[in-house]
């Protein structure tokens, strides 16, 4: 995802112990890839980097105490800038307010406003009603009323009427002589953008004139959203975008690209499917998510304090020679080990993050591999490939492990040292997508 690529462009500046204006170039050719791979259109992340670069230059990072962690901050306030400032609220002052969903089938509008419905009903001075406007599905009616009796909601609907503004309208009334200061309209989307469906909910929109209208947007459509969120803005020029949808590994390239092309703030993400599964947007918060703050700044901080530059480039030459063995490993292992705790050191490398979510690592882990290496001769530890079954058998009793163990560590050392030879050959691209199945 995005922020591990990023983490991988920030990388470069790890071997580095300072930053000079080839690295910051070369630094910031590798995140406009990555923006351009989190489907952020190529001339707003071409913009985005040309302006980091020009304050990184004239900011005298160069100079920085800290440059690696001041470029860091840089691109990170100006993604914040790029996705709004402020996180901007939702108009609430009608009487009954009247909000309006807008978006493709599928993106996330029933469960939304659901989420709003109980978001808003929990500031207490709010007492909001639902409306189903989905007039050409009958199933789409009762998803509103499971989720509306999930938030205790009442549901306005009214089955077999087929006309939308005129259930909004008896809707309008309804809560009106009920108290109701809030009225949500879930209405009906499309696969995709199409006439019917524009004219459809221009109709709604031009009939009810509501106080906020809102484009609700799956974020895991990439760069489609963006052409789908401009289709949408000139027919009813709306007043907020809601992402669905960010939760677990979601691209957050959508958020940037929206934001540009519509320049409409975005207002809520939705991060689950569970009616509690909302935020409020904060772009600062997104810009954080979307680099992995907190773990590219310690990687570059710390990588900065401990790496032994002459180490890593021996090592390089041995990986290049096809000469990496198991005495060079354990080299690494003590290096990582002196850099920190394993499972933060872990999630920090760019590309593992991913992989080593679910695994839980500590320092004992290391524990057993170091006893099978301690058992290899040197002979074995250079070549490994000699190590056959009986040799397997004397290594794990000597190390007080199983053969088993012993056969992962082999296993995993021989896919260590592919991977290795592809970051060699100028194959990192080739070996994130591997890495990412
Ligand atoms: P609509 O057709 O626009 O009304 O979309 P729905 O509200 O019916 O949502 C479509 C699907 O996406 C449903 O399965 C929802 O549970 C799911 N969904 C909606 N919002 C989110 C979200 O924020 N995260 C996740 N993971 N799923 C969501
Ligand atoms: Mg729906």
């Amino acid at each position: 995802n995005l922020s591990e690529k990023l983490d991988s462009a920030l990388h470069v500046l790890k071997g580095h112990g300072q930053i000079t204006e080839v690295n910051v170039a070369e630094t910031l050719k590798e995140v406009r890839r990555a923006l351009v791979d989190a489907d952020v259109n190529y001339k707003i992340a071409k913009d985005f980097t040309n302006v980091v670069k020009k304050k990184a230059l004239g900011q005298d990072v160069l100079k920085a105490l800290k440059p690696g962690q001041m470029m860091v901050k840089l691109v990170k306030d100006e993604l914040t800038d790029l996705m709004g400032g402020e996180a901007e609220g939702i108009n609430l002052s009608g009487d009954p307010s009247v909000i309006l969903m807008s978006g493709l089938q599928g993106s996330g509008k029933t469960t939304f406003s659901g989420k709003l419905a109980k978001y808003l009903k929990n500031k207490k001075t709010k007492k909001p009603l639902l409306v189903a406007c989905d007039v050409y599905r009958p199933a789409a009616i009762d998803q509103l009323h499971v989720v509306g009796e999930q938030v205790d909601v009442e549901v306005f609907s009214d089955k077999g009427n087929q006309d939308p503004v005129a259930i909004s309208k008896a809707a309008i009334a309804h809560a009106k002589a009920n108290g109701h200061n809030v009225v949500i309209i879930d209405t009906a989307g499309r696969l995709a953008v199409d006439e019917v469906m524009m004219t459809e909910i221009s109709n709604i929109h031009n009939e009810i004139k509501p106080h906020e209208t809102l484009f609700v947007v799956d974020s895991m459509t990439g760069q489609d959203a963006v052409n789908t969120a401009k289709t949408f803005n000139e027919r009813l020029n709306f007043d907020g975008v809601i992402l669905t949808k960010l939760d677990g590994d979601t691209r957050g390239g959508a958020a940037i690209s929206i934001k540009s092309v519509v320049n409409k703030p975005i207002k809520f993400i939705g991060t689950g499917e569970k009616m509690d599964a909302l935020d409020v947007f904060y772009p600062g918060r997104m810009a954080d998510r979307i680099l992995g703050m907190g773990d590219v700044i310690s990687l570059v901080e710390r990588a900065q304090e401990q790496y032994d530059e002459e180490e890593a480039r021996k090592i390089q030459k041995k990986i290049a020679k096809n000469k990496f063995g198991f005495d060079d490993f354990l080299k690494q292992l003590q290096q990582i080990k002196k850099m920190g705790s394993m499972k933060d050191l872990m999630g920090m490398i760019p590309g593992a993050g991913k992989m080593l979510k679910d695994v839980d690592i500590d320092d004992d882990a290391f524990k057993g591999i170091e006893a099978i290496i301690h058992s290899m001769t040197p002979e074995e530890r250079s070549n490994p490939k000699i190590i056959n079954s009986s040799r397997k058998k004397r290594i794990s009793k000597g190390s007080g492990t199983s053969v088993q163990e012993v056969n992962q560590l082999l296993k995993q050392f021989n896919q260590m040292g592919k991977m290795m030879k592809m970051m060699q050959g100028g194959g990192g691209q080739k070996m994130m997508q591997m890495m990412k199945g």
